[in-house]
């Protein structure tokens, strides 16, 4: 049995917490410890599973793939999910795009489309299909446009065979950024985005993250980790800024009727600039997380409470010390720690012989500790529990 932590999914949110089923086999005494930007130990068997997502399945030309078990779903094909959308003029009114076999269709001068759902980071998934046979040159042969929040556009456009300025091109994102390669095929068939989106984080005026946009075209990827330079605008050059949190995902009406299909999203987790406790964390917030670490392992512990086996509670609120140094729970610690080796100390040989493999399970986690320097230097127990083992001979010698 190992040590686990657990998720629970619950509403569409996770909630992580360590192990209720609380089995402490000492697995976390093992990788580099926790430090000062990581609350969590190399190989740390605390830290929760990362969640299950059921994946989906890919899309055919002539079928839309099936979204991921967790997408927000904003088109699947039927005509009940333009109910997903509002138009943008006037706001909020029912949209005049049409559902038609199986696809969202731009209804020119019906204006933009907006989806009722707001969100932020995201995974973003859209395929769409330029008219065929195409109709004009430049920016005017199927444009329309994926707006990220409404403000930032991964250019929607026919340029299968059909020069235009290169960060206009489809998949740029518009104004900023040209594609790296034009992976578009013909008009008429279905193309498909894979965008993933992070938002601008400010802080107090200060740029934390710039945000990010990634675009993969017919999976080649076209927009690599590529930075927000803000809203975006015509002619104009667009200037790097805060975005609001959440904002809709558009649809633009340039004119042309576009097909999309297959439209979903996944909301992200926090980054680490965010709050989010994965990653390369401030010192600050990798000691608040090492405190709720801590805080949990000592709960945990005490639901092992057993006077007639104190050991599983002891190992774990050892392991509480390798995130926080809690001056109680190190004096309590050293009294169980005490009264475990006293008790080895009246076992009858063959008793002792019989205990092996755990002592030396907790003479190893009491010298991982000490190597992080989590107990002092001078802890008493640890010493004499090395006599122990260095009178049975159990320790291998190097
Ligand atoms: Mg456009």
């Amino acid at each position: 049995m190992k040590a686990h932590g657990f998720l629970l999914a619950a509403g569409g949110a996770l909630w992580f917490a360590v192990s209720a089923r609380a089995v402490s086999t000492g697995e976390p005494f093992y990788g580099d410890a926790p430090d000062e930007h990581h609350p969590w130990a190399v190989h740390d068997w605390n830290r929760p599973q990362p969640p299950r997502v059921e994946p989906g399945t890919a899309s055919t030309p002539e079928q839309p793939g099936r979204p991921p078990g967790d997408a927000v779903v904003l088109f699947d094909g039927t005509a009940a999910a333009l109910t997903n959308w509002v138009a943008d003029r006037p706001a909020g009114a029912p949209t005049k795009w049409i559902a038609k076999d199986g696809a969202l269709i731009c209804v020119p001068k019906s204006g933009y489309i907006s989806s009722k759902a707001h969100f932020g980071d995201c995974q973003l998934h859209v395929e769409w299909a330029a008219p065929t046979p195409p109709h004009g040159e430049s920016q005017g042969r199927g444009n329309s446009g994926v707006f990220l929040m409404g403000l930032v556009e991964v250019q929607v456009l026919d340029d299968y065979d059909n020069p235009t300025y290169a960060d206009g091109f489809a998949a740029s994102v518009y104004g900023v950024m040209p594609p790296l390669a034009n992976a578009l095929l013909p008009p008429g068939q279905w193309q498909t985005y894979d965008i993933v989106f992070r938002r601008p984080v400010y802080r107090n005026g200060q740029v934390l993250d710039p945000g990010y946009v990634t675009v993969c075209l017919n999976g080649v990827l076209v927009q690599d980790h590529t930075p927000l330079e803000g809203p975006t605008g015509h002619m104009a050059r667009s200037r790097p800024g805060p975005l609001p949190d959440a904002g809709p995902l558009k649809l633009q009406d340039h004119g042309n009727p576009v097909r999309y299909r297959n439209i979903w999203y996944r909301p992200l987790p926090p980054n680490a600039v965010e709050g989010g406790t994965d990653g390369y964390l401030t010192a600050a917030a990798t000691l608040a997380k090492r405190h709720a670490i801590a805080a949990a392992l000592r709960a945990d512990a005490a639901k092992l409470r057993d006077l007639a086996n104190p050991r599983p509670e002891m190992l774990r609120l050892m392991e509480s010390l390798g995130y926080e140094k809690d001056a109680a729970t190190l004096q309590q610690v050293e009294q169980m720690a005490a009264a475990y080796v006293a008790g080895l100390r009246q076992l009858p040989a063959g008793q002792l012989a019989a205990k092996k493999d755990e002592v030396k399970h907790v003479h190893a986690a009491f010298k991982f500790l000490a190597r992080f320097h989590d107990l002092p230097d001078n802890f008493a127990p640890a010493a004499e529990l090395k006599k122990i083992v260095d009178e049975q001979g159990w320790e291998k010698k190097r």
